[in-house]
């Protein structure tokens, strides 16, 4: 398998399919690893330097597999050591970055193949050159399979030198019943003088000794290592399929995935380029499992919140998959499906009913928050929010349903879908508490996670609400649908005709959870009569605000840290008019300190939706600044997993302008400066659905079933296989397209 040149390389860092990074700064290592991981969803590995690095913070992290820790985070996500990593030397010389002068050194992420590409050629210090070429690749199609080919060239040398490679040895790599099993292959040329077994194979029993290879080579001849690296619990068999195939079989599925995930941005390279690395990234640390494993907010680039769930899957991470990758969205809320008991247990720990489920949860769905966290003055703190920061129970609820709507699994819905809703419904009504005739939701931490202990936070409770009257709606539209089925389902979840009333009742009575008024929104109660505060010079300033101004009083502080109203707009446009919507994005917008990598992508969707064209360029910027720096420094605990994922939400229904309920799709776009068009593709309800949008006309096209497609006012019925056009108004928004009518799903 050729590997790519470094001419290849550089020739595509123009090109919005690759990543390209040139030379070597230690500083910004760590970050460059998790930008350029590879990842299939059981593992990933970060991009480490091979030959080692004191920078480097090398590891492969196993998803769904959680230790213990000693510190309050009492889990994390199990990490093993690079199989790949090399030491490799020529005649008592080590090739590392510090002991050789580096000619050239490009690193190409391929985000088309999901392969990483390095070159580095380097003279030693017995003015030998040589090329260093590598690949690597975590395979899409054989989840434990990890695949490493590096061709060592002695480019230009007076004679022969002596290769020596050092592999890990494999008992460093195992933990916890995991290893990293290893069959290396090692070719050279006849003149090579090869001192190995031309196979190795090292797990469990391997000792240092086997795992050594030397070799003469001579000016102008390579030397080319392959190894096949198995991720798995001891003692499973190696493959016997032949690296190249393995190779051709991971790119060819990675070539099917593009086919649906892809999303053309005419006008607007850098646009084009993050939105295939957002996508890259999330359909990297995914795979279909039955709900085994979920998704951290790091994906499996970084180990930062220790690989824990949190909303950031179901709401930033599940309506791509939804979209592009309906089985491994359902395979997601599988996850939340078989953590039920946890969350029913923790419910019933809070004196509450149904399932409360964890703010953060590892593989059983019990709460993992930190109890305590350390401020940047050593001062530590109560962390309030596993407690709290209740609206994770409405997000999964939301998500069940996003998802439901999108693909039409009934089978998902019925079996376990209704399930989750159902014991969410049955949470939310036995947490909300009655006065004055209302229904209040007291003591909780919204997104804003500035403010702790707020009563009726305005996302929260429009979010309880939703997952409320959603449980009601469902079984209502199920009896209509199969009288039966609906039956079988409410005497197995032990649902009465009294407790769906009492639902319908309850869900319309809690304040501040729909939004259709004219009025500013106050965030929770009291929150106008906060302190204000110069949020911008903060911002300026580059100064998180909660550290310069305090915890305690931050407390009393007008100022948002992250999307909460803006969010309740983002999910939920239905429960506003464009009118209230806009008011509460201007007030808002200008006291939120985005201090969570979430929050510019929502602002960003929610501009494109008001259609503020400079602001959303602005958030849109914000967004794809926040992991592809020129330095990735920011990325070094992990790729901001949920946050790609909100900006890939961004360019479906923020500029595309997608809209969807259980009847029909539409399209209300708007292609802020300097898009010129947009293309892209998507799974609804078993079909897929192609789009081309330009400044004048949207062209559907539909496979599968007939389609209902609406287009700002217009809609027409679909029929497969031919391009369909609609011209449409960019003015025209959601809101003034179709109001909330067929939109609001029930409420
Ligand atoms: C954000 C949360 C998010 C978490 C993990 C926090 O900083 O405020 O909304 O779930 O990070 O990404």
């Amino acid at each position: 398998m050729a590997i790519e040149t470094s001419r290849d390389l550089r020739a595509q860092k123009e090109e919005t399919w690759s990543l390209v990074t040139e030379g070597f700064d230690p500083l910004n290592e760590r970050g460059a690893e998790a930008v350029f991981t590879l990842a299939n969803g059981h593992f990933g590995v970060r991009a480490s330097l091979e030959e080692g690095n004191p920078a480097s913070n090398p590891m492969i992290i196993v998803a769904g597999i959680y230790l213990p820790t000693d510190s309050p985070v009492e889990q994390t996500l199990l990490t093993l050591g690079d199989p790949t990593m090399l030491f490799v030397t020529s005649e008592g010389l080590h090739f590392s970055m510090s002991s050789v002068r580096t000619n050239e050194h490009i690193r190409e992420l391929d985000l088309h193949k999901a392969v990483l590409n390095r070159s580095w050629s380097f003279t030693d210090r017995h003015g030998r050159s040589w090329r260093w070429r590598s690949l690597r690749a975590a395979s899409a199609v054989r989840p434990t399979i990890y695949l490493y080919q590096l061709e060592l060239t002695l480019e230009q040398g007076e004679t022969p030198a002596r290769v020596l490679f050092a592999l890990p040895n494999a008992a460093i790599l195992s933990k916890d019943g995991y290893v990293a099993e290893s069959t290396l292959e090692i070719t050279a040329e006849e003149s090579a003088d090869l001192v190995t077994s031309r196979l190795l194979v090292y797990g469990e029993q391997a000792d240092m000794a086997e795992s050594t290879i030397s070799a003469v080579v001579r000016p102008n001849e390579s030397l080319v290592l392959k190894m096949v690296n198995q991720i798995v619990p001891k003692g499973q068999p190696s493959p016997s399929v032949p690296f190249e195939d393995l190779l051709n079989e991971h790119e060819k599925e990675w070539e099917k995935r593009w086919q649906i995930a892809d999303i053309k941005v005419h006008g607007y390279e850098r646009l084009e380029r993050s939105l295939r690395f957002a996508s890259y990234h999330m359909l990297s640390a995914t795979t279909v499992n039955e709900g085994r494993t979920s998704i951290g907010p790091r994906g499996l680039s970084g180990v930062a919140y220790h690989g824990h769930v949190f909303w950031d899957t179901e709401v930033f991470l599940l309506p791509f998959l939804t979209w592009i990758w309906p089985e491994a969205a359902r395979s997601c809320l599988l996850y939340r499906h078989r953590t039920l008991p946890a969350a029913r247990q923790r419910a019933v720990s809070f004196g509450y009913e149904g399932a409360m489920y964890a703010w953060e949860s590892t593989d059983t769905g019990e709460d993992k928050t930190p109890d305590f966290g350390v401020m940047p003055d050593g001062s530590s703190i109560r962390i309030l929010n596993g407690e709290q920061e209740n609206h994770i129970t409405a997000d999964v609820a939301y998500a069940v349903i996003h998802y439901w709507r999108g693909s039409g699994d009934d089978d998902f819905m019925l079996r376990y879908g209704a399930e989750i809703l159902i014991e969410c419904a049955r949470f939310w009504r036995s947490r909300v508490s009655l006065a004055n005739d209302a229904y209040v939701i007291r003591s909780v931490i919204g997104p804003d996670e500035y403010h702790e202990g707020v009563d009726n936070n305005a996302f929260t409770n429009a979010m309880a609400r939703w997952t409320i009257l959603q449980a009601e709606s469902y079984l209502r539209e199920l009896s209509e649908l199969d009288r039966k089925a609906a039956q079988a389902l409410m005497s197995r979840l032990n649902v009465s005709e009294r407790e769906m009333a009492d639902w319908r009742h309850a869900g319309d009575l809690i304040v501040r959870s729909s939004f259709l008024q004219d009025d500013l929104v106050e965030q929770f109660d009291g929150f106008f009569g906060l302190d204000s505060v110069d949020v911008a010079s903060y911002l300026r300033a580059g100064v998180p605000l909660d550290i310069a101004i305090g915890h305690e009083a931050m407390q009393k502080i007008r100022a948002v840290k992250q999307a909460d109203v803006v969010m309740a707009i983002c999910l939920m446009p239905w429960l506003w008019t464009e009118a209230s919507a806009r008011r509460n994005f201007e007030y808002y917008e200008p006291i939120t300190c985005h201090t969570s990598s979430l929050s510019p992508p929502v602002h960003a969707l929610v501009a494109a939706s008001l259609r503020e064209g400079e602001l959303c360029r602005k958030y849109l910027e914000w967004a794809m600044d926040i992991d592809l720096t020129e330095s990735f420094r920011g990325a070094a605990g992990g790729v901001r997993i949920a946050s790609l994922g909100a900006l890939r939400q961004t360019a479906l229904f923020g500029l595309a302008g997608f809209k969807f309920n259980s009847e029909e799709i539409g399209f209300d776009p708007f292609l802020p400066d300097p898009i010129s068009g947009l293309e892209c593709s998507l799974h609804w309800r078993k079909r897929r659905v192609d789009v081309q949008i330009d400044s004048t006309k949207v062209q559907v096209k539909i496979t599968g079933a007939p389609c209902h497609v609406r287009v700002n006012m217009e809609e027409r019925l679909i029929r497969p296989g031919e391009w369909e056009s609609f011209s449409y108004d960019p003015s025209v928004t959601f809101w003034a397209a179709i109001g909330r009518k067929g939109y609001s799903d029930g409420i």
